[in-house]
């Protein structure tokens, strides 16, 4: 189908990745390597388009959150370095070994398991890559005090292991004035103390704008990547990715008071003018904007009226002149005149949440892409 027939079309602006990617490296310096997150299919944008795009502005290293997409991830970058963040489950070994992948060590039994199957393996030593997780303060993933302790003074359980990392994760990098930042930066130098060997990495996108005592040998960002704002206090810093634009498929002329949509929770008293676009909830424009997002059509802001429905939304377009919003005309739902954060912000989520809902029927059309 073409852009032109399209109800939706999504783009998605590689060459703004690779840029934002430059920006997080050049911020970084060079002792500090910048690695690129694309888990969740590269937070709904597509790994397979991300990941050689960031390969190709530099990136050697990517994380991903499960054994299934570094697989997947790996079928397309052959070289670089790929990281599981949720670890190594029992049963897993050889599909890590068979593809070079490197599990997030997440406990000591993890550090076990990995260290059984290096010592026995005859494969060389580059396919038992790894990385350390201690837990600094998250109580989610990454072995506890007690554990990198016990490690710590038996080093040999790791024997075999190419422990490339020493990680950690942030909790509230995004909020700069949180003690919890300095308490998990205490933490982790504690744990560097014990292992001074290996390489350090403890950022997330927000964590790089704290600072450089946040950027160790290597910081992790992701949604940086995607033009989410890392400094949620600030302007962003980051180059817009995400554009989506719906196409108004009907214009109801209302001259009478009316309800719009399920519930009958909006009320037009006066004349009045609703454009419905097919772009509902099932697409990722989440149900709880209703009543609450607006969308632009032409230079004209207008609120989403009405529920969302599952496939379409409503938009009151009374005042607009009739060439913005007439049946074919494309409207903004997300980016340009719509800032992804904006919309996370009324529907009182974050633009993770936002990128990685992005439904799977939208006309996708990727800028720049070199693959
Ligand atoms: C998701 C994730 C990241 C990337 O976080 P952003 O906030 O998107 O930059 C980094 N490290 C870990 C452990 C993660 O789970």
């Amino acid at each position: 189908m073409s852009s032109e027939a399209a109800s939706a079309i999504l783009t998605i602006d590689l060459e703004a990745i690779a840029a934002n990617y430059q920006l997080l490296q050049k911020r970084l310096g060079d002792v500090t390597e910048c690695a690129g997150v694309v888990k969740a299919d590269a937070y709904g944008l597509g790994a397979d388009k991300v990941g050689p795009a960031l390969q190709a502005a530099g990136c050697k290293t990517f994380f991903v959150a499960q054994l299934s997409e570094a697989v997947s991830l790996r079928s397309i970058v052959p070289e670089p370095d790929i990281f599981v963040l949720n670890g190594l489950m029992p049963g897993q070994e050889t599909e890590f070994i068979h593809h070079r992948l490197f599990p997030v060590l997440n406990s000591l039994a993890q550090v076990d398991l990995w260290g059984q199957v290096a010592r026995s393996s005859t494969t060389s030593t580059q396919h038992h890559g790894a990385a350390l997780h201690v837990d600094t303060g998250m109580s989610r993933l990454g072995l506890p005090r007690d554990e990198w302790q016990t490690l710590a003074a038996d080093t040999s359980r790791a024997d075999g292991i190419d422990l490339r990392y020493l990680m950690s994760h942030l909790a509230c990098a995004d909020s700069p004035g949180h003690p919890t930042n300095g308490e998990q930066l205490r933490n982790f130098a504690q744990c560097q103390g014990v292992f001074p060997a290996l390489p350090a990495s403890l950022s997330n996108s927000s964590g790089i704008f704290l600072g450089t005592d946040f950027h160790h040998q290597m910081a992790r960002p992701g949604i940086a990547l995607y033009g989410g704002n890392p400094t949620p206090d600030s302007a962003n810093p980051m180059a817009e990715v995400v554009r989506l634009k719906g196409r108004i498929a009907q214009v109801r002329e209302i001259d009478s008071p009316m309800t719009v949509g399920y519930g009958a929770t909006h009320r037009v008293t006066g004349p009045a003018k609703i454009a419905t676009v097919p772009v509902g909830y099932a697409d990722g424009y989440l149900r709880c904007l209703g009543n609450r997002a607006f969308a632009y059509a032409g230079r004209h802001r207008v609120p989403v009226v009405g529920r969302v429905s599952m496939d379409l939304i409503t938009l009151d377009v009374t005042g607009v002149p009739s060439q913005d919003c007439q049946p074919g005309a494309l409207v903004d739902l997300i980016g340009g005149p719509v800032p992804v954060d904006d919309v996370a912000g009324w529907a009182d989520t974050i633009s993770y949440e936002i990128l990685t809902s992005l439904g799977n029927r939208y006309h996708r059309v990727y800028i720049n892409g070199n693959a």
